[in-house]
């Protein structure tokens, strides 16, 4: 049965996409059968794998709330051992659809229960908010990962999405777990960097990755052709680094 990793972070441009796809792609390239739900209105994860619309016009809004079966909306992709419930601009019209909806909260892990047993890996590339879809998606989650970007600022913001874990915790889903923190476009020869980096293991004693994803060119790149890293430019530091992740992870979950 997959392990379900929610990739959440309510700040938008720390990496959550970025890390989705490639995690996902890596993970496939290692014989692990993936399925990357896009729950982001704004469909990055989806164009990131190069899937066009009319290829998967079932998408994640028919499911949440047309409820429509996870089965029928998944497509296949190009990259081996991934599939992909994609997003839909609709969602975004969808979370206020969903506040009157009953069982309002479980309109992404019902559906997911049924196709849990066909996969290692579900990981879900969150939005840029804690509305309902994040709900949604932490309540389908076995564990929540979070790119943290190495700049200032950077822990504003992270006391609200800790209760917000919390609280879906404790409302519906006790099981929900911290599955590590990941900084992202780290660039050690800065200073700043290193402050980012000291704070963040402050905060998350022992749950930051030892692995930290570097600033790098292709993987800002390969969105634009459609392409995980893995596969858009195999030997470049992005994605020897996302490799490295998904290599920790595995070997944490045993
Ligand atoms: P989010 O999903 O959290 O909004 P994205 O993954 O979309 O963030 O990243 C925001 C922008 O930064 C995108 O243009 C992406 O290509 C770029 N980016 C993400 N990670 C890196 C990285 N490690 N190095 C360089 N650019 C990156
Ligand atoms: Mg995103």
């Amino acid at each position: 049965m997959a392990k379900t990793i929610a990739v959440a972070n309510q700040k938008g441009g720390v990496g959550k996409t970025t890390t989705a796809v490639n995690l996902a792609a890596v993970f496939g390239s290692m014989d692990e059968k993936v399925l990357l739900v896009d729950a982001d209105p704004q469909g990055n994860a989806t164009s990131g794998l190069g899937v066009d619309k009319r290829q998967c016009p079932v998408t994640v809004y028919e499911v949440m709330i047309g409820g429509e079966a996870a089965s029928k909306a998944i497509c296949h992709t190009q990259y081996k051992n991934l599939d992909l419930l994609a997003a839909s601009i609709d969602m975004a019209g969808g979370e206020i659809e969903m506040a009157s909806m009953e069982r309002r909260e479980d309109r992404l892990k019902i559906p997911l229960q049924e196709v849990k047993d066909n996969y290692d890996y579900i990981i879900i590339d969150c939005p840029p908010s804690l509305g309902l879809i994040t709900t949604n998606s932490l309540n389908a989650s076995d564990s929540i990962l979070i790119p943290i970007q190495c700049e200032f600022y950077a822990l504003e913001g992270l006391s609200q999405l800790i209760n917000t874990v919390r609280r879906v915790k404790r409302q519906y889903n006790s099981m929900l777990e911290l599955e590590g923190v990941l900084l992202t476009m780290y660039d050690g020869r800065l200073n700043l960097t290193q402050q980012v980096v000291t704070e963040v293991k402050k905060f998350f004693p022992r749950k930051v990755y030892s692995t930290v994803i570097p600033r790098a060119v292709r993987l800002s790149e390969a969105p634009g052709f459609g392409q995980p890293v893995e596969y858009y430019d195999h030997y470049s530091k992005g994605a020897r680094a996302y490799r490295e992740l998904a290599r920790e992870i595995l070997k944490k979950k045993g």
